[in-house]
């Protein structure tokens, strides 16, 4: 495109907070046939809420007070949730020791002379615990879009804790406006199938790439291009980062971690999703100009 019409883009985008760091970033964004969207903090306001703890054949407060001594050791979003919801009530504050995070599934420490262990069902299967009756009410858990974890005990599941992360505002319209553009939308989690399939649906998205480990976002995003698709990927997180750059143009959502916002080609100062369309727009109307 002309520096002109470059510079016309830029100025559009800024006074929207869309930041293109680069004439690069304008022009590959004319190009986009894809949006693959990360669904925590991104479609995701990633302010999760404990919405039930369902215990098995344990006792309640027990399973309250080994977890949250676990999840106050991990920075996971998740962990946040589990501690804001355990210190709310006056369960006994236990120490975990001996603290591993198991990335994009879990957890696991000793706490009270317990090995406790909290994840999905890949970090039990990993662990050898069987789920028994907990599998089905996870499985409701994650049909209703909340994201489901495993607390397990000494090696045996003994409760299920479901996690809401309420979908932003503008998620749905953005998606739409996607759609009536041309694109198709795309979203890659780390969390469970049904969980991801439920807020799809009720988003309008085309395609879901769930249960995929931090390691593996980028390949799923060169997996598209090698389709012949041309892909923009959004993402607040540092694990998002590598598929960020992967991708044709990577777009980082505002509020997100400084490593997102590092590796991004643009940068959503506003977090809205909306600005994904309008981005694209203003990369469409650059190259229409510099014809
Ligand atoms: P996302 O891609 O949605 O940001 P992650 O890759 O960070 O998700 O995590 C994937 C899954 O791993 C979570 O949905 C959860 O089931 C499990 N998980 C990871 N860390 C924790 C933790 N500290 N406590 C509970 N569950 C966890
Ligand atoms: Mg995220």
């Amino acid at each position: 495109a002309t520096p002109t019409a470059i510079m016309v883009g830029s100025g559009l985008g800024a006074k929207r907070g869309i930041l293109f760091k680069n004439a690069t970033a304008i022009e590959s964004s004319a190009r986009i046939d894809t949006v693959v969207f990360d669904k925590t903090g991104t479609l995701t306001k990633g302010e999760p809420e404990v919405t039930e703890v369902v215990v098995d054949d344990f006792d309640h407060d027990r399973v309250l007070a080994l977890a949250g001594a676990l999840e106050r050791e991990s920075e996971h979003p998740l962990a946040d949730a589990v501690v804001r919801y355990v210190d709310a009530t006056d369960v006994p504050r236990l120490r975990a020791t001996g603290f591993r995070n198991v990335t994009g599934i879990g957890a696991l420490a000793e706490v009270d002379g317990h090995k406790v262990a909290i994840g999905n069902r890949r970090l039990m299967d990993s662990e050898g615990i069987t789920t028994g009756d907990l599998g089905a009410r996870r499985d409701e858990i994650a049909s209703g879009g909340r994201t489901a974890v495993f607390v397990a005990v000494d090696g045996r599941a003994v409760a299920v804790i479901g996690i809401a992360d309420a979908v932003r505002e503008t998620s749905a319209a953005a998606i739409a406006a996607l759609h009536k553009a041309g694109i198709r939308v795309a979203m890659l989690t780390g969390d469970n199938r049904a969980t991801a399939e439920r807020i799809a649906e009720e988003l309008g998205i085309d395609d879901v790439i769930a249960e995929v480990l931090p390691e593996d976002k980028a390949h799923q995003v060169q997996q598209l291009q090698s389709q012949g698709r041309t892909v923009a990927m959004v993402g607040d997180g540092v694990n998002d980062s590598p598929s960020l750059v992967q991708a044709d143009v990577g777009i980082a959502v505002g509020a997100g971690t400084d490593v997102a916002i590092e590796a991004a080609d643009v940068v959503l100062m506003r977090s809205d999703p909306l600005d994904v369309p309008v981005a694209l727009t203003i990369g469409r109307g650059t190259l229409r100009k510099m014809r």
